[in-house]
Protein backbone atom coordinates (compact mmCIF):
# COMPACT_ATOMS: atom_id res chain seq x y z
CA UNK A 1 0.00 0.00 0.00
CA UNK A 2 1.39 3.31 -1.15
CA UNK A 3 1.81 5.78 1.93
CA UNK A 4 0.42 9.30 2.20
CA UNK A 5 4.04 10.74 2.01
CA UNK A 6 4.31 8.64 -1.88
CA UNK A 7 0.88 10.54 -2.78
CA UNK A 8 1.95 13.25 -1.53
CA UNK A 9 4.67 13.02 -3.41
CA UNK A 10 2.86 11.99 -6.83
CA UNK A 11 1.23 15.10 -6.13
CA UNK A 12 3.87 17.16 -6.02
CA UNK A 13 5.31 15.89 -9.05
CA UNK A 14 2.44 17.65 -10.45
CA UNK A 15 2.14 21.15 -9.28
CA UNK A 16 5.44 21.36 -10.72
CA UNK A 17 3.68 20.78 -13.92
CA UNK A 18 0.42 22.75 -13.16
CA UNK A 19 2.11 25.54 -10.37
CA UNK A 20 -0.51 28.23 -11.13
CA UNK A 21 -3.34 25.70 -8.94
CA UNK A 22 -3.68 24.92 -5.82
CA UNK A 23 -5.12 20.96 -6.08
CA UNK A 24 -7.73 19.54 -3.26
CA UNK A 25 -8.44 16.10 -3.85
CA UNK A 26 -10.44 12.91 -2.87
CA UNK A 27 -7.91 10.44 -3.94
CA UNK A 28 -7.96 6.47 -4.08
CA UNK A 29 -4.36 5.44 -4.85
CA UNK A 30 -4.56 3.40 -8.20
CA UNK A 31 -1.83 0.92 -5.98
CA UNK A 32 -4.00 -0.21 -3.56
CA UNK A 33 -7.09 0.75 -4.07
CA UNK A 34 -7.50 2.63 -0.71
CA UNK A 35 -9.44 5.45 -0.76
CA UNK A 36 -6.73 8.46 1.08
CA UNK A 37 -8.13 11.90 1.59
CA UNK A 38 -5.38 14.22 0.69
CA UNK A 39 -5.22 17.99 0.97
CA UNK A 40 -2.27 19.74 -0.74
CA UNK A 41 -2.08 23.17 -0.15
CA UNK A 42 0.30 24.80 -2.92
CA UNK A 43 1.40 28.31 -3.51
CA UNK A 44 -2.21 30.08 -4.23
CA UNK A 45 -2.84 30.98 -7.91
CA UNK A 46 -5.07 32.51 -10.07
CA UNK A 47 -7.41 29.32 -10.16
CA UNK A 48 -8.90 27.31 -7.62
CA UNK A 49 -10.31 24.07 -8.56
CA UNK A 50 -11.77 21.47 -6.55
CA UNK A 51 -11.30 17.85 -7.84
CA UNK A 52 -12.77 14.79 -6.93
CA UNK A 53 -11.44 11.45 -8.18
CA UNK A 54 -13.57 8.36 -6.91
CA UNK A 55 -14.88 5.52 -7.93
CA UNK A 56 -15.70 2.24 -6.04
CA UNK A 57 -12.86 0.27 -4.88
CA UNK A 58 -13.86 -3.20 -5.59
CA UNK A 59 -14.51 -2.55 -9.25
CA UNK A 60 -11.75 -3.32 -11.55
CA UNK A 61 -10.07 -0.75 -13.92
CA UNK A 62 -7.99 0.10 -16.57
CA UNK A 63 -5.24 2.35 -17.86
CA UNK A 64 -4.45 2.69 -21.52
CA UNK A 65 -1.15 3.81 -22.69
CA UNK A 66 0.12 4.97 -26.12
CA UNK A 67 3.27 5.84 -27.89
CA UNK A 68 4.68 5.75 -31.67
CA UNK A 69 8.11 4.91 -31.60
CA UNK A 70 10.72 3.40 -29.61
CA UNK A 71 14.36 3.42 -30.10
CA UNK A 72 17.29 2.54 -27.62
CA UNK A 73 18.63 4.45 -24.97
CA UNK A 74 21.44 5.44 -26.56
CA UNK A 75 19.88 6.12 -29.81
CA UNK A 76 17.21 7.70 -28.14
CA UNK A 77 19.61 10.60 -27.17
CA UNK A 78 20.60 11.51 -30.11
CA UNK A 79 17.23 11.75 -32.12
CA UNK A 80 16.15 15.28 -33.44
CA UNK A 81 12.54 14.60 -32.57
CA UNK A 82 13.24 12.17 -29.37
CA UNK A 83 9.71 13.38 -27.68
CA UNK A 84 7.98 10.83 -30.55
CA UNK A 85 10.00 8.30 -29.23
CA UNK A 86 9.77 6.19 -25.66
CA UNK A 87 13.16 5.02 -24.28
CA UNK A 88 13.33 0.95 -24.46
CA UNK A 89 15.11 1.25 -21.50
CA UNK A 90 12.45 3.45 -19.79
CA UNK A 91 9.90 0.78 -21.64
CA UNK A 92 11.81 -2.45 -19.90
CA UNK A 93 11.80 -0.39 -16.33
CA UNK A 94 7.91 0.04 -16.71
CA UNK A 95 7.39 -3.16 -17.63
CA UNK A 96 9.28 -4.46 -14.64
CA UNK A 97 7.66 -2.38 -12.22
CA UNK A 98 4.72 -3.37 -13.65
CA UNK A 99 4.77 -6.85 -13.42
CA UNK A 100 6.36 -6.92 -10.03
CA UNK A 101 3.51 -4.68 -8.18
CA UNK A 102 0.22 -6.57 -9.08
CA UNK A 103 -0.78 -4.82 -12.50
CA UNK A 104 -2.44 -7.77 -15.02
CA UNK A 105 -1.34 -6.12 -18.61
CA UNK A 106 -3.80 -7.07 -21.42
CA UNK A 107 -5.10 -6.82 -24.86
CA UNK A 108 -8.05 -4.70 -25.72
CA UNK A 109 -10.48 -7.48 -25.99
CA UNK A 110 -8.84 -8.99 -22.74
CA UNK A 111 -9.56 -5.31 -20.82
CA UNK A 112 -13.12 -5.14 -21.98
CA UNK A 113 -13.96 -8.58 -20.88
CA UNK A 114 -12.10 -8.39 -17.38
CA UNK A 115 -13.90 -4.83 -17.02
CA UNK A 116 -17.17 -6.81 -17.26
CA UNK A 117 -16.44 -9.10 -14.20
CA UNK A 118 -16.17 -8.15 -10.42
CA UNK A 119 -12.81 -7.55 -8.51
CA UNK A 120 -10.34 -5.77 -7.85
CA UNK A 121 -8.19 -5.75 -10.94
CA UNK A 122 -5.72 -3.26 -11.96
CA UNK A 123 -5.25 -3.69 -15.86
CA UNK A 124 -2.91 -1.64 -18.49
CA UNK A 125 -2.94 -1.87 -21.49
CA UNK A 126 -0.09 -1.14 -24.13
CA UNK A 127 -0.88 0.24 -27.97
CA UNK A 128 1.48 1.62 -30.46
CA UNK A 129 0.31 3.93 -33.24
CA UNK A 130 0.82 4.12 -36.84
CA UNK A 131 2.93 1.11 -37.73
CA UNK A 132 6.70 2.17 -37.97
CA UNK A 133 9.57 -0.36 -37.94
CA UNK A 134 11.08 -0.48 -34.30
CA UNK A 135 7.64 -1.11 -33.51
CA UNK A 136 8.94 -4.66 -34.97
CA UNK A 137 12.43 -4.22 -34.43
CA UNK A 138 12.10 -3.21 -30.85
CA UNK A 139 8.68 -3.13 -29.36
CA UNK A 140 7.14 -6.41 -30.02
CA UNK A 141 10.74 -8.53 -28.68
CA UNK A 142 10.94 -6.44 -25.82
CA UNK A 143 6.85 -7.22 -24.82
CA UNK A 144 7.26 -11.10 -26.21
CA UNK A 145 10.35 -11.36 -23.48
CA UNK A 146 7.64 -10.21 -20.77
CA UNK A 147 5.23 -12.80 -22.23
CA UNK A 148 2.86 -10.16 -22.18
CA UNK A 149 0.23 -8.66 -25.01
CA UNK A 150 0.61 -5.08 -27.04
CA UNK A 151 -1.93 -3.74 -29.50
CA UNK A 152 -1.34 -2.27 -32.42
CA UNK A 153 -3.03 0.53 -34.55
CA UNK A 154 -1.87 0.55 -38.30
CA UNK A 155 -2.53 2.98 -40.31
CA UNK A 156 -2.54 0.86 -43.95
CA UNK A 157 -1.08 3.70 -45.96
CA UNK A 158 1.99 2.74 -44.38
CA UNK A 159 2.23 -0.55 -45.27
CA UNK A 160 0.90 0.22 -48.59
CA UNK A 161 3.56 2.33 -49.16
CA UNK A 162 0.98 5.43 -50.01
CA UNK A 163 2.14 7.31 -46.52
CA UNK A 164 5.39 9.00 -47.08
CA UNK A 165 6.69 9.45 -43.46
CA UNK A 166 7.58 13.27 -44.20
CA UNK A 167 7.82 13.31 -40.34
CA UNK A 168 10.89 10.41 -40.00
CA UNK A 169 12.00 10.99 -43.52
CA UNK A 170 12.68 14.64 -42.26
CA UNK A 171 14.60 13.59 -38.92
CA UNK A 172 16.53 10.93 -40.81
CA UNK A 173 18.08 13.59 -43.49
CA UNK A 174 18.39 16.06 -40.69
CA UNK A 175 20.61 13.42 -38.67
CA UNK A 176 22.74 12.50 -41.29
CA UNK A 177 23.52 15.97 -42.82
CA UNK A 178 25.99 18.89 -41.33
CA UNK A 179 24.43 21.51 -43.28
CA UNK A 180 20.51 21.85 -45.29
CA UNK A 181 19.41 23.65 -47.75
CA UNK A 182 16.06 25.14 -46.76
CA UNK A 183 13.19 27.80 -47.88
CA UNK A 184 15.02 30.00 -45.42
CA UNK A 185 18.32 29.77 -47.12
CA UNK A 186 21.75 27.01 -46.28
CA UNK A 187 21.73 26.23 -42.21
CA UNK A 188 23.69 24.85 -39.71
CA UNK A 189 22.85 21.31 -38.69
CA UNK A 190 26.33 20.24 -37.80
CA UNK A 191 25.37 19.93 -33.83
CA UNK A 192 22.46 18.26 -31.97
CA UNK A 193 20.83 21.44 -30.24
CA UNK A 194 21.22 22.67 -34.42
CA UNK A 195 19.42 19.59 -35.44
CA UNK A 196 16.91 19.89 -33.08
CA UNK A 197 15.86 23.37 -33.21
CA UNK A 198 15.80 22.95 -37.29
CA UNK A 199 13.21 19.83 -37.16
CA UNK A 200 11.06 21.73 -35.38
CA UNK A 201 11.12 24.64 -37.18
CA UNK A 202 11.07 23.09 -40.54
CA UNK A 203 8.17 20.99 -39.74
CA UNK A 204 5.92 24.00 -38.39
CA UNK A 205 7.02 26.15 -41.43
CA UNK A 206 5.61 23.47 -43.99
CA UNK A 207 2.52 23.13 -41.94
CA UNK A 208 -0.38 20.14 -41.78
CA UNK A 209 -1.78 21.12 -45.38
CA UNK A 210 0.99 20.70 -47.58
CA UNK A 211 3.29 18.75 -45.58
CA UNK A 212 3.91 15.96 -48.45
CA UNK A 213 4.38 18.68 -51.04
CA UNK A 214 6.46 20.78 -48.77
CA UNK A 215 8.59 17.57 -47.90
CA UNK A 216 9.21 16.37 -51.59
CA UNK A 217 10.35 19.68 -52.74
CA UNK A 218 12.83 19.57 -49.60
CA UNK A 219 14.10 15.74 -50.29
CA UNK A 220 14.50 17.19 -54.26
CA UNK A 221 17.02 19.91 -53.14
CA UNK A 222 18.79 18.47 -50.69
CA UNK A 223 19.22 15.14 -53.00
CA UNK A 224 17.30 12.91 -50.42
CA UNK A 225 15.54 9.97 -52.34
CA UNK A 226 11.71 9.81 -50.34
CA UNK A 227 11.24 6.24 -51.22
CA UNK A 228 14.68 5.24 -49.69
CA UNK A 229 13.53 6.92 -46.55
CA UNK A 230 10.03 5.58 -46.17
CA UNK A 231 11.07 2.32 -46.70
CA UNK A 232 13.37 2.90 -44.03
CA UNK A 233 10.84 3.40 -41.52
CA UNK A 234 7.90 1.70 -41.96
CA UNK A 235 6.45 -1.20 -41.24
CA UNK A 236 5.85 -3.88 -43.89
CA UNK A 237 3.27 -6.56 -44.77
CA UNK A 238 5.38 -8.96 -44.71
CA UNK A 239 6.45 -8.17 -40.87
CA UNK A 240 2.70 -7.63 -40.23
CA UNK A 241 2.26 -11.35 -41.81
CA UNK A 242 4.66 -12.52 -39.19
CA UNK A 243 2.77 -11.14 -36.24
CA UNK A 244 -0.70 -12.16 -37.50
CA UNK A 245 -0.65 -15.51 -35.36
CA UNK A 246 0.96 -14.31 -32.42
CA UNK A 247 -1.47 -14.35 -29.59
CA UNK A 248 0.87 -11.88 -27.99
CA UNK A 249 -0.43 -9.38 -30.55
CA UNK A 250 -3.51 -7.49 -30.88
CA UNK A 251 -4.01 -5.44 -34.46
CA UNK A 252 -6.35 -2.68 -34.98
CA UNK A 253 -6.82 -0.25 -37.50
CA UNK A 254 -5.73 3.42 -37.41
CA UNK A 255 -7.25 4.65 -40.50
CA UNK A 256 -5.87 4.69 -44.01
CA UNK A 257 -3.95 7.81 -44.48
CA UNK A 258 -3.66 9.03 -40.82
CA UNK A 259 -6.74 11.30 -41.65
CA UNK A 260 -8.58 13.34 -39.12
CA UNK A 261 -11.53 11.90 -38.54
CA UNK A 262 -13.47 15.40 -37.57
CA UNK A 263 -12.74 16.89 -40.29
CA UNK A 264 -13.94 14.64 -43.17
CA UNK A 265 -17.47 14.55 -44.51
CA UNK A 266 -19.00 11.10 -43.52
CA UNK A 267 -18.77 9.77 -46.46
CA UNK A 268 -14.88 10.07 -46.14
CA UNK A 269 -14.95 9.29 -42.84
CA UNK A 270 -16.49 5.97 -43.35
CA UNK A 271 -14.22 5.32 -46.15
CA UNK A 272 -10.99 5.83 -43.70
CA UNK A 273 -12.53 3.50 -40.87
CA UNK A 274 -14.30 0.81 -43.18
CA UNK A 275 -11.77 0.35 -45.90
CA UNK A 276 -8.44 0.55 -42.88
CA UNK A 277 -10.51 -2.59 -41.02
CA UNK A 278 -10.99 -4.30 -44.48
CA UNK A 279 -7.57 -3.79 -45.61
CA UNK A 280 -5.90 -5.41 -42.64
CA UNK A 281 -8.38 -8.39 -42.49
CA UNK A 282 -8.25 -8.93 -46.17
CA UNK A 283 -3.82 -9.03 -45.98
CA UNK A 284 -3.56 -10.63 -42.83
CA UNK A 285 -6.76 -12.57 -41.94
CA UNK A 286 -7.11 -10.86 -38.17
CA UNK A 287 -10.47 -9.89 -37.18
CA UNK A 288 -9.59 -6.41 -36.70
CA UNK A 289 -11.96 -5.39 -33.67
CA UNK A 290 -10.63 -2.44 -32.81
CA UNK A 291 -10.11 1.21 -33.94
CA UNK A 292 -7.86 4.13 -32.68
CA UNK A 293 -8.07 7.75 -33.70
CA UNK A 294 -5.31 9.95 -35.51
CA UNK A 295 -4.01 12.49 -32.99
CA UNK A 296 -7.26 11.48 -30.90
CA UNK A 297 -7.30 14.61 -28.75
CA UNK A 298 -11.00 16.36 -28.67
CA UNK A 299 -10.86 18.33 -31.43
CA UNK A 300 -10.24 15.44 -33.58
CA UNK A 301 -12.85 13.01 -33.07
CA UNK A 302 -16.19 14.32 -31.40
CA UNK A 303 -19.56 12.74 -30.79
CA UNK A 304 -20.65 12.22 -34.69
CA UNK A 305 -16.86 10.41 -34.80
CA UNK A 306 -18.11 7.14 -31.95
CA UNK A 307 -20.72 7.00 -33.68
CA UNK A 308 -19.26 6.41 -36.98
CA UNK A 309 -16.80 4.01 -35.42
CA UNK A 310 -19.81 1.80 -34.11
CA UNK A 311 -21.57 2.14 -37.17
CA UNK A 312 -18.32 0.93 -39.02
CA UNK A 313 -18.16 -2.35 -37.12
CA UNK A 314 -15.87 -1.77 -34.43
CA UNK A 315 -16.27 -3.02 -30.74
CA UNK A 316 -14.48 -0.49 -29.54
CA UNK A 317 -12.73 3.05 -30.19
CA UNK A 318 -10.00 4.63 -28.56
CA UNK A 319 -8.76 8.51 -27.91
CA UNK A 320 -6.05 10.44 -26.36
CA UNK A 321 -7.71 12.22 -23.49
CA UNK A 322 -6.23 11.29 -20.59
CA UNK A 323 -8.07 9.29 -18.18
CA UNK A 324 -8.84 5.81 -16.68
CA UNK A 325 -11.29 2.91 -18.51
CA UNK A 326 -14.00 2.05 -15.52
CA UNK A 327 -16.96 -0.34 -15.90
CA UNK A 328 -19.29 1.28 -17.87
CA UNK A 329 -17.28 3.42 -19.65
CA UNK A 330 -18.41 4.35 -23.37
CA UNK A 331 -16.23 1.94 -25.45
CA UNK A 332 -16.25 3.96 -28.59
CA UNK A 333 -14.95 6.91 -26.60
CA UNK A 334 -11.63 5.08 -24.93
CA UNK A 335 -9.03 7.25 -23.05
CA UNK A 336 -5.54 7.02 -23.42
CA UNK A 337 -2.53 8.41 -21.81
CA UNK A 338 0.37 8.83 -23.98
CA UNK A 339 3.61 8.25 -23.28
CA UNK A 340 5.20 11.72 -24.53
CA UNK A 341 9.17 10.95 -24.31
CA UNK A 342 9.62 13.85 -22.47
CA UNK A 343 8.52 12.41 -19.57
CA UNK A 344 10.18 9.45 -18.59
CA UNK A 345 10.17 8.86 -15.30
CA UNK A 346 8.12 6.53 -13.22
CA UNK A 347 6.17 8.82 -11.68
CA UNK A 348 4.89 10.06 -14.60
CA UNK A 349 3.32 6.77 -15.50
CA UNK A 350 2.39 6.08 -12.26
CA UNK A 351 0.17 9.31 -12.57
CA UNK A 352 -1.49 7.94 -15.31
CA UNK A 353 -1.97 4.73 -13.83
CA UNK A 354 -3.55 6.38 -10.95
CA UNK A 355 -5.60 8.60 -13.39
CA UNK A 356 -3.96 11.56 -11.73
CA UNK A 357 -2.75 12.77 -15.19
CA UNK A 358 -6.28 12.82 -16.67
CA UNK A 359 -7.64 14.55 -13.49
CA UNK A 360 -4.78 17.52 -13.63
CA UNK A 361 -5.42 17.22 -18.29
CA UNK A 362 -9.14 18.51 -17.07
CA UNK A 363 -8.10 20.82 -14.58
CA UNK A 364 -6.37 22.44 -17.16
CA UNK A 365 -8.47 22.16 -19.90
CA UNK A 366 -6.55 19.67 -22.03
CA UNK A 367 -7.35 16.24 -23.54
ZN1 LIG B 1 -1.19 8.05 -35.31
Amino acid sequence: MKSPREVADDLRAFERVAPRYMFHYNYICGACLEQQHTFIETKPGPTRREVSVIWPTNRPYACMLTFHRAAPGEEWDRLPNREFYINLDYLNALLTYLKGSGWEIVSIDQMIERLARSGKRRLVNFSIDDGYVDTFEHVIPLFRSFGVPVTLFITTGIPDETDLLGWAGLETIISERETLLTSMGKVDVSDLPAKRRWFTRIAASWGEQNFDQAYQDFCRINGADVPELRKRHAITWRMLESLKDDPLVEIGAHTISHARISSLPIPAALHELRDSAARLRQRLGVPCRHFAFPYGRMRDCGVRDFLLTREAGFVSAATTIRGLVKPGQDLFQLPRNNMNGAYQSLIYAKASLTGLSGVVAKVLRRG
